[in-house]
């Protein structure tokens, strides 16, 4: 779909994947005006297929488009282009246990000139791929990095929207926590270099010894993600005490040494929930429990991951079927 101004939305279709031509001073190549979205349809239980919380994705999706100076997709436009590139051949979701069709929607300034402004003319895709179960092997706690060197957002700055320029200046962290022989990066706030903010594609969870939880709070620089709303409301509906609060990296370190915090993990899309065993930097090492995977991550997961596929109830209709 083509947005111009004075024009708004016009030119929707479906067509083969194919390149995209963009002229050499087409605005997103120069000043990374971008935002993109990721969720997934699944074969569920009763036959049906299933695309969980598409309205949240819609919404942020809107909110994005706002911080990056662009006109938002209306939310309706978003939900029906999605549902309508899966029905085009449902024989492309995977019927594989955990398996689904990851879907990517995305919008960019197509407009050529290389003066620094907004925009006027934008386009929004949505492309699809074929995803196999995130952890084949069963559930495997991954290694975190705290990134002393860089943080992924500022006060004032776009880490709340999900656009491009987040991820492009999170790669060199990422690289650095492979360095360090670690999976992912845990970024902290930018001013105080002490609250734990969240994962490079993650937010993050700590559940204490007495079964309560915390994460840190949307403070505006944490992307708020839609597994993260999911876990809260489950989790307190579990009976579970969680609060949303600043976290430090020295509660964190202090309270997994002293046994206070016996989990962490982290929540996303792609992984849905994934344990944190063991994190390392600069200033040395600690683990989670026995750094294997603790029994509140797992069974929280296996609870959002039934919704998704239709085996458990969905009170919250959460699930959208196609
Ligand atoms: N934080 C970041 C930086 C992310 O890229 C993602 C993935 N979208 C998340 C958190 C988790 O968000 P969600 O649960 O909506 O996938």
């Amino acid at each position: 779909i083509r947005y111009a101004e004075g024009k708004g939305w016009y030119d929707a279709r479906v067509e083969a994947r194919a390149p995209i031509p963009m002229d050499p001073a087409t605005a997103v190549l120069h000043y990374a005006q971008e935002i993109f979205e990721g969720l997934k349809a699944y074969h569920r239980a009763d036959g049906s297929v299933g695309l969980f919380r598409p309205d949240a994705n819609a919404r942020r999706f809107a909110q994005s488009a706002q911080r990056m100076a662009m006109a938002p997709l209306p939310e309706d436009l978003f939900v029906d282009s999605v549902r309508e590139l899966v029905n085009i051949d449902r024989a492309w979701i995977p019927t594989s246990t955990e398996g689904s069709l990851y879907l990517r929607p995305f919008q960019y300034a197509s407009e050529v000139f290389l003066g620094v402004r907004p925009a006027r003319e934008y386009l929004f895709c949505v492309i699809a791929s074929p995803v196999g179960p995130y952890f084949a092997g069963g559930l495997k706690p991954v290694s975190i990095w705290v990134s002393d060197d860089y943080t992924r957002a500022a006060p004032g700055g776009t880490g709340a929207a999900k656009c491009g320029g987040n991820y492009a200046a999170s790669l060199l962290s990422q690289a650095q926590a492979a360095d360090n022989g670690c999976d992912q990066v845990v970024y902290l706030d930018a001013v105080e270099r002490k609250w734990v903010d969240e994962l490079g594609g993650m937010n993050v969870f700590f559940v204490r010894a007495d079964g309560s939880m915390f994460t840190p709070e949307l403070n505006g620089s944490i992307l708020p993600g839609i597994t993260r709303d999911s876990v809260i409301t489950l989790a307190r509906e579990q009976g579970r005490h969680v609060e949303e609060r600043p976290v430090s990296i020295d509660e964190w370190r202090d309270g997994a040494r002293s046994g206070e915090i016996v989990e962490t993990f982290a929540c996303g899309t792609a992984a849905v929930l994934t344990p944190i065993g063991t994190v390392r930097g600069v200033d040395g090492e600690f683990k989670l429990g026995d750094g294997g995977t603790g029994p509140v991550t797992a069974a929280l997961r296996e609870t959002l991951v039934g919704i998704q596929f239709g085996r458990v109830p969905d009170p919250h209709n959460w699930t959208t079927t196609l």
